[in-house]
């Protein structure tokens, strides 16, 4: 035997939940779509501008350091055959710094490395031999260098980029310099910018040995960066982006290209936070314009939700109460727009219908006896109960048929039956349509007559004697039958009681010859009477 749940959940609710739980899914899903899309976007865009501005910034200092070469290449050209003029060499030295605005000081060097001239001149190295590297390398190779950064005999962490001078007999004289100094404002400064932004964004430059040339942190110039994969990438002259940690553990998105010449490279780097700043407000937007439809979409679930149930419901509420006699009309009213449910709903009427009529056959079968088709005691009673509580007055009138037992000794039983269901035929042709007839055992039948009184129950009684006497029933022939009326309340006070009465009263009738009608109380005056 399977046991009910106790508690078991409804179609609504379910419809409901499973709407709600794949349109919360749904949501939340196209919400994770567009957070991870934006997110990449807003990644790939600061990536490539980052990559499209170190880009330009790599072409402008490109640009820079070959025009510087032309002009240190033209100021060799002017003293390369008065390289014994020291004037003309401070001139030119003061020239090529002011007019060109390119370096930070300006020097010439003969080709022992002794300073012939400088601008400024406050430089004071005039007469002094020097062995700072970048002259060294420019002696060594004589031709156009960049150096690496090289801290100064004058105190200034420099780059150094010179040219040689040579003669039109291709005699070398020494080499003319300008330096670009890191820590202070110079060319650099005015080519990159300032490029502090309040998001956390900057940019650097570094040279082929990995040093730092231009940084917003002045204390890291000169300094040598190793395991930095955008440094390794840039000075292997390869243009491009990436998402680094810098040095200080911040997760950077990072553009960068070389600078061909010198073998530098720059970068440009946003922190990728700053980068996704955007996105929370993106986010709200987005969430701000699905909410209203999605609630709309909700309201529309549970209305659904609502219409698709209800007549299930309604189904299942009349299969709970499928004995109620209003039960057919109720599931007739329910509004099954669908297919299965108005399928549901045709076959349990069908099978209300059936049910019904089945309850019903039932209850007149209880009530019925089957071989006359009257009521039995059990109809009888239920008669009798009913008119009582209605106080409804009624006769009833017993009969009994006579001689009975010879009709069966002659003719069988068979034809006693016969008899009997012609006799039941009698009592109907002789009585109305409220009136309860009643087959209680054997060969005895009682009458019942609401709203009728005595008199008019002893003639009722009297026409059913006289027409049965006057009614041959083959094979039997003719018989009789003997009656007794009695009325409640006139003889009895209790509706049970009458029956009683008028069997008294048909006892009489049996006693005093048969064929005949006694009523009740008047057993004596009726004696005989036919
Ligand atoms: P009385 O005039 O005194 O009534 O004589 P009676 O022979 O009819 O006597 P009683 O009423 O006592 O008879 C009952 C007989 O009815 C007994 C039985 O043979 C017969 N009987 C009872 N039930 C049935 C039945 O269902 N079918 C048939 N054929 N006969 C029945
Ligand atoms: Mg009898
Ligand atoms: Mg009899």
């Amino acid at each position: 035997m399977t046991r009910a749940p106790l508690f078991r959940i409804h179609l609504r609710s379910l419809i409901l939940l499973l709407a709600t739980v794949s349109a919360a899914l749904t949501l939340a899903n196209g919400l994770y779509a567009s957070y991870t899309v934006q997110r990449q976007q807003l990644i790939d865009n600061a990536l490539e501008s980052n990559r499209v501005y170190a880009r330009k910034l790599a072409d402008s200092v490109e640009g820079f350091l070959q025009s510087a070469q032309q002009q240190l290449a033209y100021s060799a050209g002017v003293v390369a055959e008065r390289f014994g003029d020291e004037g003309l060499l401070a001139d030119e030295a003061e020239r090529l710094r002011l007019q060109t605005n390119s370096f930070n000081s300006v020097l010439f060097a003969d080709d022992g490395g002794w300073v012939r001239a400088t601008s400024p001149e406050t430089l004071q190295l005039k007469g002094r031999q020097l062995h700072s590297p970048g002259i060294e390398e420019a002696l060594r190779v004589r031709s156009p260098t960049v150096s690496l950064p090289y801290l100064a005999q004058t105190g200034n962490l420099l780059v150094f980029i010179s040219h040689p001078v040579i003669d039109r007999a291709g005699r070398y004289h020494g080499l003319v310099g300008g330096s670009i100094y890191l820590k202070q404002t110079s060319i650099l400064h005015s080519l990159l910018g300032e490029h502090y932004y309040r998001d956390g964004s900057y940019l650097y430059v570094v040279d082929h040995s990995r040093r730092l040339i231009y940084h917003p942190d002045a204390a890291r110039l000169g300094q040598q960066v190793a395991g930095n994969a955008v440094i390794d990438a840039v000075l292997r002259s390869e243009p491009g982006e990436q998402r680094v940690v810098n040095s200080l553990g911040v997760d950077m998105l990072a553009g960068y290209a070389p600078v061909a010449t010198a073998g530098w490279g720059v970068v440009a780097q946003r922190p990728v936070a700053s980068a996704l700043s955007a996105l929370d407000g993106l986010m709200q937007g987005v969430l701000y314009k699905t909410l209203p439809l999605a609630a709309v979409l909700m309201g529309l679930i549970w209305w659904s939700a609502w219409l698709i149930a209800r007549p299930l419901w309604q189904l299942a509420d009349g299969a709970r109460h499928m004995d109620r006699a209003g039960t057919a009309d109720s599931l007739r009213h329910v509004r099954s727009w669908y297919f299965e449910t108005s399928e549901l709903r045709r076959a349990m009427l069908v099978g209300v219908n059936l049910l019904h009529q089945k309850i019903g056959k039932l209850h007149r079968d209880v009530r019925t006896d089957p071989l006359t088709g009257l009521d039995n005691r059990r109809g009888l009673d239920l008669s009798l109960a009913l008119w009582q509580a209605e106080q409804r007055p009624f006769a009833a009138v017993a009969l009994d048929v006579d001689h009975f037992k010879q009709v069966n000794d002659i003719h069988g039983h068979d034809a006693g039956d016969l008899v009997l269901q012609r006799l039941a035929e009698l009592m109907r042709s002789c009585s109305r349509e409220q009136d309860v007839l009643c087959r209680l055992g054997g060969e005895e039948f009682v009458m019942l007559l609401p709203d009728v009184a005595p008199a008019a129950a002893e003639q009722v009684a009297q026409r059913l004697r006289q027409l049965v006497e006057r009614t041959s029933i083959l094979p039997v022939g003719q018989i009789t039958i003997s009656l007794g009326v009695a009325q409640w309340p006139l003889h009895v006070g209790e509706a049970a009681q009458v029956l009683k009465a008028a069997d008294q009263a048909l006892y009489r009738a049996k006693h005093t010859g048969r064929n005949r009608v006694v009523l009740a109380g008047q057993e004596e005056e009726t004696a005989g009477v036919r």
